[in-house]
C-alpha cells in the first residue's frame, strides 16, 4: 500500500494549501507509515494545532475521503468516525 494523498483536483487545494502550517515540513511527516510511533503522530498533530486552515483541511478531507495521513489535525482512525457524522450530517442538510 502507498502512503500519501488520495488524487486530488488542484484547483481545490490551491486556496487553503497555500496558507497552511504545514508547508516546509516533510510529507512523510503527516503520512506516517503504520509501524509509527505515538511521537511522530503527535508532532504532525501539534503543527495542525496551530494551522489557519484546519477546517478546510478536515472539510477537504472528508469530501475526498482522505484516508492515509493526518488531516486537519485528525488521524486515520479518528477521521473514520468523523467522517461518518459528517456524512449523515451532511444527508441531513441535502
Ligand atoms: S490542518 Fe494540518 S495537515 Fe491540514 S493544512 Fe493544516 S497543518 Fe497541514
Amino acid at each position: 500500500m502507498t502512503y500519501g494523498p488520495a488524487p486530488i483536483a488542484a484547483e481545490l487545494l490551491a486556496d487553503w494549501r497555500s496558507r497552511a502550517a504545514c508547508a516546509g515540513y516533510p510529507n512523510r511527516m503527516f503520512f506516517p507509515p503504520p509501524e509509527a510511533g505515538a511521537s511522530q503522530i503527535e508532532r504532525a498533530v501539534a503543527v495542525c494545532q496551530v494551522c489557519p486552515v484546519t477546517e478546510e483541511c478536515l472539510e477537504y478531507a472528508f469530501e475526498t475521503n482522505q484516508r492515509a495521513g493526518i488531516w486537519g489535525g485528525t488521524t486515520e482512525e479518528e477521521r473514520k468516525s468523523l467522517r461518518r457524522k459528517w456524512m449523515t450530517a451532511r444527508r441531513r442538510t441535502a
